[in-house]
């Protein structure tokens, strides 16, 4: 910490703040800085307004793969890994810019948003772990987020083949709690990852 530059310092917590602001739990902050969690403590709480929230990390990758949470991170994904490879955008920056476009897109289509930063954050970890992997689909060509290893050659998406209704509806409640835009959310990121794709 000592001969650390203070520039590099300034970047760290210009970096921490941008990443409290969109809802980053304590432990990305630590993962992503060299800063001291007493620091990274005093930043939340100066940025929150209040004590950044104790607990573990979401830690299963199979809710990226649960329908609608599915074509949120299929989305996300799509568009960090078009800033990395095309526009060679380093990682963290490549994730804080991905992760405010994939707002914006759906505060355009007035789409609620499934993913939160730690989510996003997690996923770019489990893709790192070789944990995800993208696959296309066969039906829209669109690459979405599965479980590495899953067979690719018959590989039909979530969008091309949406659950029962009734399946979906169960599961929408237990994943997107009681928002009242949630169908009409489900729809609008279906044609943006489709559009998007095309
Ligand atoms: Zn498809």
């Amino acid at each position: 910490m000592a001969d650390k530059s203070l520039v590099t310092e300034m970047h760290q917590v210009q970096m921490a703040i941008e990443l409290i602001e969109l809802g980053a739990r304590l432990q990305v902050l630590e993962t992503e800085t060299d800063l001291s969690r007493a620091r990274l403590i005093k930043l939340y709480k100066e940025v929150r307004g209040m004590s950044p929230p104790k607990g573990m990390l979401p830690f299963s990758t199979d809710w990226f793969i649960t329908w609608l949470p599915n074509i949120h991170s299929s989305l996300f994904y799509n568009i960090y890994q078009r800033l990395v490879e095309d526009h060679g955008c380093e990682r963290m920056e490549a994730f804080v810019r991905a992760f405010k476009l994939y707002l914006e897109q759906l505060a355009l289509e007035e789409a609620e948003p499934v993913l939160g930063l730690t989510r996003a954050w997690t996923l770019i970890r489990f893709f790192e772990s070789n944990l995800l992997e993208l696959c296309k689909c066969t039906g829209c060509s669109g690459h979405y987020v599965v479980h590495a290893h899953t067979p690719s050659r018959d590989f039909v998406c979530g969008i091309c083949q949406p659950p029962s209704r009734a399946g979906k509806t169960r599961k929408r409640r237990a994943e997107v709690k009681d928002s009242p835009k949630a169908a009409a959310a489900d729809d609008r990121a279906s044609q943006l990852l489709v559009k998007r794709r095309a």
